[in-house]
């Protein structure tokens, strides 16, 4: 699976998780392995492959040089080093400025953590991996946190002490898109992964000492299986007791098979209404844990749903129940302010001035009660 022997330069690959927005992204494999998500357009045409250790060394080793480049000019700004950093960067070819802008970026963000990609980082060798973790912070000694994507297919089946390894290494975190614990759900968007798998995965993980974010995604059963797939998904995640549970609310490109599905009538799609009804049995269910939801996507509607297990609880549930208990034009009001990024928390729906703004977009587009899921899915195709 080792493909492209040739150094062909510094890579990044397409997405990270918004909390990795300030990482460093180290590129250890392209693309994802499974690639058969119904939902998931993002690899879609692409192969996986795996790039050999000694190339993601080269790339570290590049982001060092440029780091050192860049900084040794900063600490004097005179004009010889400038001159140095300008015939540094003449040199460093197209893909060599992309560890140039990396490293910019990552020195204004403070040089704290590290991003793995691309989505499912632990399926390359445990030495390998090991190795790469151990060269990233014997580079950077200063690096507080190294995270990455991996799939519970791939963590079920590691050996306990490989994980053990690698936390030791320095491997902080792992993001898991567990999407659904609802084995129907799981098998209609061809996960790849059934629920038993999520929670040995998701229980090894934590057994190892690294931090564990799971995802779930509300809207992923349709409104065929919207109780199940919450229920089935908090029961998953109440015995794995994650670090994190990150709401991802689902969105539905034409690019993804999905969308082919809901076109052929075989998924039934849930409206921002039913989604909301959905997280509110999942954040119910959610029980015997002491994890932190984050709702940390943009395409989450109600922001409010964050908080520490048990204690924000209430807090979380009172939230989604002021949503539903709305009027629907106070409803759409909402939606549409909150797809707009005029309004980002529940309260907003009282501010008069925002109200008054909202109302104006509302009438000058014929939006109403019978366009309004319309609108909000072109409104939210921005931002996908
Ligand atoms: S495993 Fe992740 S990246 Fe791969 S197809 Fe599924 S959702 Fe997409």
């Amino acid at each position: 699976m080792t493909k492209n022997i040739e150094y062909t330069g510094f890579e990044v690959g397409p997405i990270r998780p918004p909390s990795e927005a300030e990482s460093l992204l180290i590129r250890v494999s392209r693309n994802c392995p499974w690639n058969k998500c119904r939902f998931c357009g993002l690899y879609k045409g692409t192969s996986f492959s795996i790039r050999p250790k000694e190339h993601i060394l080269k790339d570290i080793d590049l982001v060092k040089q440029c780091v050192d480049m860049i900084k040794d000019y900063k600490s004097s700004m005179a004009d010889d080093k400038k001159k140095n950093l300008d015939e540094f960067t003449d040199n460093l070819g197209e893909s060599g400025m992309w560890a140039y802008q990396s490293a910019i970026m990552w020195i204004r963000s403070g040089m704290k953590s590290v991003f793995i990609q691309d989505a499912n980082s632990m399926v390359i060798k445990a030495d390998d991996m090991v190795d790469i973790l151990n060269y990233l912070r014997e580079v950077f000694p200063n690096i507080e946190r190294i995270t990455t994507y991996a799939r519970s297919h791939t963590i079920a089946r590691m050996d306990e002490n490989d994980l053990k390894r690698i936390a030791d290494a320095g491997l902080n975190r792992i993001h898991i898109g567990m999407e659904s614990g609802c084995d129907k759900v799981l098998q209609l968007v061809e996960k790849g992964v059934v629920k038993e798998q999520h929670i040995v995965a998701g229980q090894k993980v934590m057994k190892s000492g690294i931090d564990l974010s799971e995802y779930y995604m509300p809207g992923l059963g349709g409104l065929e299986y919207l109780e199940e797939n919450a229920i089935e998904s908090a029961d998953a995640l109440n015995q794995i007791n994650p670090d994190f549970i990150r709401i991802r609310t689902l969105a539905v490109p034409k690019k993804t098979l999905l969308h082919e599905d809901y076109e052929n009538g075989v998924f039934k799609r849930t409206t921002d209404v039913d989604m909301v009804r959905e997280l509110l049995i999942f954040i119910k269910n959610l029980d015997g844990i002491n994890s932190t939801v984050k709702s940390d996507h943009i395409l989450n509607l109600i922001t409010e749903v964050e908080g520490k297990l048990p204690e924000d609880k209430e807090k979380m549930v009172s939230a989604l129940e002021k949503f539903l208990s709305l009027g629907e034009e106070d409803q759409m009001i909402y939606r549409i302010g909150r797809r707009m990024g005029i309004m980002n928390k529940l309260f907003h729906v009282e501010n008069e001035s925002k109200r008054i703004r909202i109302k104006e977009i509302i009438e000058k587009n014929n939006i109403n009660l019978g366009n309004i899921d319309a609108v909000t899915d072109s409104l939210i195709k921005q931002f996908i």
